[in-house]
């Protein structure tokens, strides 16, 4: 077997000493933690489930790894599934009749589930019943079944992509934000304590920066950053290695990779800078648009590259200038 940790290892799935368990475990994120705290402990003087919960955020920002935080500290137990992979009504319906008393059930992608599924959801969120058709034809009867109290934590990476009946069942709505430096600091500090190696506060800064706010990309990038200090022999992590692996993965010193850095340059010369519609992007780039809206534009916009204007994207001076172009004339105007 080898040693090299999975995504979800990261946080040390398995390993109850490494994996943050509980809230205050977790960095980052205040806000949210702050807030599910404090329903979690309603729910549990209440002896009651905890209302259903909306993730809304970015890929990677820990929305999984707070789904099963609020299971533990509610002591309950936790279910996962996807919203592609219920295919059907049925599955749905085996998988919640499945489920005890106050239990989790975390549907991640949930906005990419099949309207006839999103149905059969409805009223299991709202009154714990489940409505089922079976026959068909002329003998087609509707059933109707009682569920266990339980709460759905749903995950997406934009709340716009829910039908508006789906959004207002959930009574908990939670935004996840991307992450500051310092927060990122501590999530590599103690990622790199899980790998077993050293890093100096700088070296955790350097990795931290470049990694999008996004603590799945600050591990991904520790890893790389790990590998080369190992073959360089070193047992702690500086400036100089995290900085040397990072050129060498094309991580540049905003964090941008060289997919951003591919969007802004296209945007930049084949379209002087913008208005241009996200599908001429995609286009442009072979990209599928909702990769482009979902991973690379929230980070881009944050970071002050890009607006998204009702003509279309548009990049600011900032990124003229980190692509080291000159704006065309118009736009110094
Ligand atoms: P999402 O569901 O939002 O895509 P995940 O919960 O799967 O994100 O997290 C992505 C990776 O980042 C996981 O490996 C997880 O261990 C790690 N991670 C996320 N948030 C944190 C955090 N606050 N502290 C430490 N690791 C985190």
């Amino acid at each position: 077997m080898t040693s090299e940790p999975s995504d979800d290892v990261f946080v040390g799935t398995g390993d109850p000493g490494i994996r943050p368990t509980s809230l205050a475990d977790f960095n980052g994120q205040r806000a949210a933690r702050e807030q599910l705290q404090l329903w979690i402990d309603a729910a549990r003087q209440r002896k009651d489930a905890l209302d259903h919960v909306l993730f809304v955020g970015p890929p990677g920002l820990g929305k999984t790894t707070l789904a099963q935080i609020v299971a533990r500290e509610l002591g309950v137990n936790f279910k996962s599934t996807s919203g592609p992979v219920i295919a059907k009504a049925g599955d749905l319906a085996a998988t919640l009749t499945q489920l005890g008393d106050n239990d989790v059930l975390f549907i991640d992608e949930i906005h990419r589930l099949n309207p006839a599924v999103e149905e059969i959801l409805y009223p299991a969120m709202e009154d714990y019943q489940l409505d089922l058709m079976v026959g068909e034809g002329a003998s087609a009867r509707s059933v109707k079944l009682d569920l266990p109290k339980f709460t759905l934590i749903g995950a997406t990476t934009r709340s716009g992509l829910l039908s508006t009946p789906l959004r207002d069942r959930f009574g908990i709505p939670v935004r996840l934000e991307f992450y500051s430096i310092e927060e990122l600091e501590l999530v590599v500090t103690r990622a790199a304590g899980v790998f077993g190696i050293g890093i100096t506060p700088e070296g955790a800064n350097e990795v931290a920066r470049r990694a999008r706010g996004t603590p799945r990309i600050a591990g991904r990038l520790l890893r790389r950053v790990r590998d080369c200090a190992v073959v360089s022999g070193a047992a702690t992590i500086d400036r100089e290695i995290a900085d040397r692996a990072l050129g060498m993965l094309d991580v540049d010193d905003r964090g941008l990779d060289r997919l951003d850095r591919r969007y802004l340059g296209i945007v930049a010369e084949a379209f002087a800078g913008g208005p241009v519609g996200i599908e001429t992007v995609a286009a442009a780039l072979s990209e599928p648009r909702d990769t482009i809206e979902d991973t690379l534009e929230p980070y881009l916009i944050q970071q002050g590259f890009l607006q998204r204007t009702p003509r279309g994207r548009v990049i600011t001076a900032a990124a003229w200038s980190h692509l080291g172009l000159a704006p065309p004339a118009r736009a110094v105007q």
